[in-house]
């Protein structure tokens, strides 16, 4: 079986654990539609020089119209969507007391609210070519908790249920969705809690150190290129009866 020119989306895919996915798919050969902020010409230069065709959608995906008109365009310049991975994510931490309604509300939009909207756009499509792969970016916070992360774990914990009853829905099928579960991933998402740790004085190395060590046994990072070859595998023929699973790939974190 081969991937080669298949379409696959990743929503938020500007930076991170999104673009890592996108470019280890690009190198199969999928073509990629790229979502979310900030410029993405660089993101765009990377997939294109793997030789695929590449179009950017900027939608908010906390707005059901704005996905909407992702999917459009995807439908229109690709004819439809083959691999959907639900990337876009947030975070927040702040006590259950403290966390702004706002925030909160925010962070299930888009953690929890638009993984739902992109299977339910992406199910019609993937049933009728009788092929389909849903990949959930979910986090080992789909399975365990962690203070000051009420939303994220509520959202997390969510989306790893959303995938079991998809995983059901479809398993007489050739789509299969399944849930991925890092731990750390250096990323802007995780730079930003290692830069909130130092600002109280705690050498930034050592934040970073002390980051990993607090939850990860191996004390090293997960990659975005770790995560896009585990996409790669469900969407082989070999992860085909994979279905419903949460996979976590994460140093040991949740062998504890
Ligand atoms: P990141 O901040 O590097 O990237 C997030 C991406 O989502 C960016 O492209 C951003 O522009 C986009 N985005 C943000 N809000 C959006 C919105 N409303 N609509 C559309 N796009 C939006 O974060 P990351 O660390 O790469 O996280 C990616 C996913 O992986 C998230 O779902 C996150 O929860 C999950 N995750 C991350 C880690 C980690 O350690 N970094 C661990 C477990 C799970």
């Amino acid at each position: 079986m081969t991937l080669n020119g298949k379409t696959a989306l990743v929503t938020g895919s500007t930076s991170g654990i999104g673009l890592g996915i996108a470019q280890v798919l690009a190198g199969a050969g999928v073509n990629i539609v790229l979502n979310g902020f900030g410029d993405p010409a660089p993101a765009l230069a990377e997939i294109t020089r793997l030789g695929v065709r590449v179009i950017h959608h900027p939608a908010d995906l906390s707005d059901v119209a704005q996905f909407e008109a992702l999917f459009a365009l995807a439908e229109r310049e690709f004819g439809g969507v083959d691999i959907l991975v639900n990337n876009a994510g947030i975070q927040h931490v702040a006590p259950v007391e403290q966390f702004p309604i706002e925030t909160w509300d925010k962070i299930i939009a888009l953690n929890l609210s638009a993984v739902f909207h992109g299977t339910r756009l992406a199910l019609p499509g993937m049933r009728t070519r009788n092929w389909g792969r849903i990949v959930n970016i979910a986090s080992v916070h789909g399975l365990v908790g962690s203070t000051g992360k009420a939303a994220y774990v509520a959202a997390k914990h969510g989306v790893v249920g959303l995938t079991k009853v998809v995983g059901l829905e479809t398993a007489t099928s050739n789509v299969t969705c399944n849930a991925i579960c890092p731990g750390w991933v250096l990323t802007p998402l995780v730079q930003k809690q290692i830069d909130d740790r130092a600002a109280s004085g705690v050498d930034p190395q050592q934040a970073q150190h002390d980051l990993l060590a607090e939850k990860q046994p191996s004390v090293a990072f997960v990659t975005p290129q770790h995560l896009g070859e585990l996409v790669l595998f469900l969407c082989s023929e070999a992860g085909s009866q994979v279905r419903g699973a949460a996979w976590n790939v994460d140093g040991g974190w949740l062998a504890q």
